[in-house]
């Protein structure tokens, strides 16, 4: 078996070249796993498949886009990376930059940002700084400081980010020898449902793009941003997105929709992943799932004719936001070292 990262894999494709130093983790060929037992319990005629981006290197997709980011940084000689991050991306550019040898200082939302993702970052030798602010004030002062400072931005407002993450499409393609007809994905930033459009678009196919923010942070659904985003989606946890039109062109080009899916749907989407396919995820990266729920009926009342292929992306793994694992749980029971008790709490 020869392990290879998302640039090897489809360099045809990527804007690198052979003095390109490649820095991965070996991210990217993440499973697409057919979900049986959600077919199942939601009696849809369809094949259902998720996109496991809990299975790359660091946790999450953003290690597509931050491999392609910190080799050209390297490329281009740059000796810093700076980015705004509610988590994952910081969780990233500090892997990446520790294995290239570059500095990394990351900016992130004080107090919404998850235990294990923060965790990363400071494991990994970023420079954290936690602000009092949300992630879109964050990002406007990263922005303001790359203006001035020769510091190279890595949020996905850098293109070669955009690159990086329209593998994920690829490798759908790659798996089911076509597009699906529906692609879920959840929404922040905008940044990897704009990646996905793209890929599908370079490769001349694609599904409809079903974009899901949360309900209490959904400046697109609503068609202005939004000054205090509000979600336990901490990912998605974004009022103003960098990269909003561009997935209402995704949205639009793809005759697709962007829509909102509230906490609760989050949350049930969340254990329902869990307990029926054996996966855990993040809050925000159920909320493809969520959305796909909620359009439950649009999509069974077109399948009569075709069964359609879904895709949901699952955006990042369960261990990164334990805290909202254990708030969700049940509890577990203490019990002394009885072995009578001990076999009635098991229930035999
Ligand atoms: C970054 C992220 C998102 C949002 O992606 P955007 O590109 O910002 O829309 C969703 N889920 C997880 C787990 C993320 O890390």
């Amino acid at each position: 078996m020869i392990y290879k990262g998302i640039i090897e894999r489809y360099k045809k494709y990527l804007p690198v070249t052979d003095k390109t130093p490649i820095i991965t983790l070996y991210e990217g060929n993440t499973p697409l796993l057919r979900a049986k037992n959600i077919e199942k319990f939601l009696d849809i005629n369809c094949e259902i498949y998720l996109k496991f981006e809990g299975a790359n290197p660091t946790g999450s997709f953003k290690d597509r886009g931050m491999t392609m980011a910190i080799s050209k940084a390297v490329e281009c000689r740059s000796k810093a990376v700076i980015c705004a991050s509610t988590g994952n991306t910081a969780a990233s550019a500090a892997a990446y930059a520790a294995r290239a040898g570059l500095k990394c200082s990351v900016i992130i939302p004080d107090g919404s940002i998850a235990l294990g993702k923060l965790s990363q970052a400071m494991m990994h030798g970023a420079k954290v700084i936690a602000l009092k602010g949300n992630f879109d004030d964050a990002l406007k002062i990263v922005l303001e400081i790359t203006e001035k400072y020769p510091l190279t931005l890595v949020n996905s407002l850098n293109p070669y980010r955009i690159e990086g993450q329209k593998t994920a499409a690829f490798e759908i393609i790659d798996f089911l020898g076509r597009a699906p007809d529906y692609h879920f994905i959840p929404v922040g930033n905008a940044g990897n449902i704009t990646a996905y459009w793209k890929g599908y678009t370079e490769w001349k196919t694609g599904p409809k793009m079903m974009g899901f923010q949360a309900s209490g942070a959904a400046p697109i659904v609503r068609g202005k941003p939004v000054k205090n985003p509000k979600t336990i989606a901490t990912a998605i946890k974004i009022g103003n997105p960098a990269s909003w039109k561009k997935a209402e062109q995704a949205r639009d080009e793809s005759k697709g929709v962007i829509d909102t899916v509230t906490d609760g749907e989050i949350i049930k989407a969340y254990k329902l992943l869990a307990s029926l396919e054996g996966i855990f995820v993040e809050p925000a990266s159920a909320a493809s799932v969520a959305g796909l729920i909620k359009y439950k009926d649009v999509i069974v009342s077109k399948a009569k004719q075709s069964r359609f292929t879904i895709v949901c992306t699952l955006t990042g793994h369960g261990l990164k936001d334990p805290d909202r694992a254990i708030k969700s749980a049940i509890q577990p029971k203490v019990i002394d070292q009885n072995m009578k008790k001990i076999l009635k709490a098991i229930g035999l």
